[in-house]
């Protein structure tokens, strides 16, 4: 069974559809939703399919900032480190990982010096090391929180992984974190730095397909759990309520730049089937509907359990924009009216986030994806859960925050 499973990582950057089905039990306490807060660091195996640098990459720039990656998963290990041999102004200069086999490897193919490699017992030694100038946090979301905080008390700039977190508090808690230290603080929400999604922005602002009324978002997925990177996915304490956060949340993050509106009232459903060990402690399905102040509305779906798909549609009053797979690593595909768009090569958006944050910390320059934005979006998550909770449609201020 296991062998003749896609993973999650080779299905996304394929935009197609799998069905994986190699389960793993686990029981949680806390409401689906809600962390318990029993999150904690753990080194992992390397994932499979890593391929190292055969020669170390250096740094392009005398100004170019130092990165510590923080956490040597799959998605480190396959997608960001290789990006940073094109970034104009950024290098890797530290690694730090539970796992001593990973620092070697690693921190060998990458030319890491041995006293810049970091267990997690080490991290706080961070800041002494003056080769780092920023973070990359790239472990299990339920860690984002507390080691983004402790980079900010070690002096260091934090580019976290999206989603930035698992509660708004913990959002705010970062945020104030990276203001007390003076360091600045991205999310890495890459479409924002993707052509195709740079392309679909422009064109709905210049109302390409007219007002715009429906928006619909798909992100689904069949899960395993079968690997390390599937396992954590299944608990409540690093993933929150499960398929929402991982991948729904380029569709919430799609509905927000596609209207360029905030809802007003949002009314979500959410599922979880008894019995089977995936989900004891996420939801397999979540769905929400919004209103915006316009009038257009829009359905957002994410789902652990259903044939993938990677899908975004606008409806407007003159037309339609249509783009499946929406968000992936690669392979976007996006019609106007029926009309293919190829606006440029998506392998940009990884070095191109990497590069806008470097700028950001040695220019000042404003971040396009600052822990505003994460925090906006984990509130529209909690108003989503309510919702769900409730039975009933939750109002919205226009930051978000649920009204009474
Ligand atoms: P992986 O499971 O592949 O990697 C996570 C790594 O975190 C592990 O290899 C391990 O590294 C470290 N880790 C520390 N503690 C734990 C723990 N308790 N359980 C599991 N791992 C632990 O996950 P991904 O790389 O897929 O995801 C990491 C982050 O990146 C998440 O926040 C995810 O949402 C985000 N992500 C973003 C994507 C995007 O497109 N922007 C795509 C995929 C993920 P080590 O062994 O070195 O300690």
């Amino acid at each position: 069974m296991v062998g003749s499973f896609l993973t999650r990582r080779r299905f996304i950057e394929a935009g197609g559809s799998i069905a994986a089905t190699s389960l793993i039990a686990s029981a949680g306490t806390a409401a689906p939703g809600q962390t318990s807060g029993a999150a904690s660091v753990k080194g992992q195996p390397m994932p499979d399919g890593v391929k190292l640098p055969a020669t170390p990459p250096r740094p392009r720039a005398p100004d170019s900032v130092g990165f510590a990656i923080v956490g040597l998963g799959g998605y480190a290990l396959n997608q960001m480190m290789p990006r940073f041999k094109d970034a104009k102004r950024a290098h890797i200069a530290a690694i730090v990982s539970g796992s001593p086999e990973k620092l070697q490897r690693v921190g060998d193919a990458y030319g890491i010096p041995a006293n810049a490699r970091y267990s997690y017992e080490d991290y706080a030694k961070l800041a002494s090391d003056k080769r780092v100038d920023a973070v990359y946090i790239v472990l299990p979301t339920g860690l984002h929180a507390d080691w983004a905080i402790r980079a900010f008390a070690a002096g260091k700039h934090v580019l976290c992984e999206k989603p930035m977190a698992l509660s708004s508090a913990d959002c705010e808690r970062m945020i104030a974190a990276g203001k007390r230290a003076n360091r600045k603080l991205m999310i890495a929400y890459r479409s924002h730095f993707e052509p195709y999604n740079l392309e679909a922005m422009r064109l709905m602002k210049e109302k390409a397909a007219g007002d715009i009324r429906l928006l619909r978002t798909e992100q689904s997925y069949r899960m395993g759990p079968t690997s390390p990177a599937e396992n954590w996915r299944t608990s409540r304490a690093l993933a929150g309520g499960g398929p929402l956060e991982d991948y729904g949340i380029y569709g919430l993050q799609s509905a927000l730049y596609l209207t360029g509106e905030m809802p007003e009232s949002i009314s979500a459903t959410t599922f979880r089937p008894t019995g089977d060990p995936r989900f004891a402690e996420i939801f397999a399905h979540v769905s929400s509907q919004w209103r915006f102040p316009s009038g257009a509305v829009a359905q957002l779906v994410s789902s652990y359990d259903s044939a993938g798909i990677n899908f975004a549609e606008v409806r407007g009053t003159t037309g339609v924009l249509s783009m499946n797979p929406a968000t992936s690593y690669a392979g976007q595909k996006m019609q106007l009216n029926g009309r293919e768009l190829t606006p440029g090569d998506p392998g940009v958006q990884f070095v191109g986030q990497i590069d806008h944050f470097a700028n950001a910390v040695r220019d000042g320059t404003p971040i396009l994806t600052p822990g505003e934005m994460g925090l906006r979006d984990l509130r529209l998550i909690e108003a989503i859960y309510e919702s769900a909770r409730t039975g009933r449609t939750v109002k919205l201020a226009p930051d978000a925050k649920m009204r009474a």
